[in-house]
């Protein structure tokens, strides 16, 4: 079983790199990708304790991209580096999101303020450091007493549709899957049961253009995903000529029905023969 989709305290999951490594260890797993929001750290502090104990430590990251210009979607884009790691020009590309985040989550904190929040950007860099998220901000405003939990938080002013919602500058998913593809990594389309379109066949036609951007593979499994969803995802992926990459999208305590390698009640097995394949074919 390997797990190619999860996070640390690095971005907004809740164990640190060491303890996500003693818990993939722990599972036996053959394979643990750490694919932070925007950021390496998780996976470069991993790295010698998953030395240490022999587990099979893939370098990854998440990035958010927009769809459409303007913008009419979010789409969470997963990369993969399988042979050492990403190049120089790609780290530089990272290092601009993780500005455009720093600049976002200010005005988040102050388009709250203008909602009668009290809320400061120390108090949310102090439980999110420099990459905090949507999810700090969530638990900062839980602890405060402005919502019930997390998913309260969401619903009242950090989903899309929130009052409390700011946009931030991403990269085109074109433009984020060509930076993957020139920094010897392997793009995914993350979770694509959240592309959220209506019918079967928009879904498929909208996989169908973004693979033809140059994708090199969808997640066909994840926590969120039914069988029925893995199996059209699956029928997706050979129709396009994608690979097939798959993780729970593991984030701790933020999410915690959630586990590291089944996925949501034991949702899923995943295979080390994905893994053979994108190695296969990221060969240089
Ligand atoms: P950010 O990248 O800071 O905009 O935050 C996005 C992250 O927030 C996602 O990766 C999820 O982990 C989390 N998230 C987004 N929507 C929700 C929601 N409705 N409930 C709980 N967590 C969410
Ligand atoms: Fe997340
Ligand atoms: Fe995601
Ligand atoms: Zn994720």
């Amino acid at each position: 079983m390997i797990d190619l989709h999860s996070h640390t305290t690095e971005s907004d999951g809740t164990y640190s790199p060491q303890e996500l490594v003693a818990a993939a260890n722990e599972l036996k797993l053959d394979a643990l990708a750490i694919t932070d929001h925007d950021t390496f750290s998780g996976y470069e502090q991993a790295r010698p304790y998953a030395d240490a104990v022999g587990l099979r430590l893939l370098c990854g990251i998440e990035i958010s991209t927009a769809l459409g210009n303007p913008k009419t979607k979010t789409i969470h884009l997963l990369g993969y580096f399988l042979n050492g790691g990403p190049a120089d020009g790609f780290r530089n590309w990272v290092l601009m999101m993780q500005a455009a985040r720093r600049d976002r989550n200010e005005r988040l904190a102050a388009r709250l303020r203008t909602l009668g929040v009290d809320i400061q950007i120390e108090e949310v860099n102090a439980i999110g450091r420099s990459m905090a998220g949507r999810p700090h901000f969530a638990r900062l405003l839980m602890q405060k007493g402005y919502c019930s939990s997390v998913q309260d938080a969401f619903v009242k002013y950090l989903d899309e549709s929130a009052p409390g919602y700011v946009d931030r500058d991403e990269p085109g998913v074109e433009e984020a899957i060509q930076r993957v593809a020139d920094g010897g990594g392997v793009s995914s389309l993350a979770h694509p049961i959240r592309l959220g379109k209506r019918s079967h066949a928009e879904e498929a036609e909208l996989i169908g253009q973004i693979a033809a951007m140059g994708l090199s593979a969808i997640e066909v499994y994840h926590s969120d995903h039914t069988a029925a969803d893995s199996a059209r995802y699956l029928q997706l992926a050979r129709k396009y000529g994608l690979l097939v990459t798959g993780g729970s999208d593991f984030h701790g305590g933020n999410k915690p029905s959630i586990r590291l390698g089944t996925g949501y009640k034991g949702n899923l097995n995943i295979s080390k023969d994905l893994l053979d394949a994108m190695l296969t074919a990221s060969a240089p």
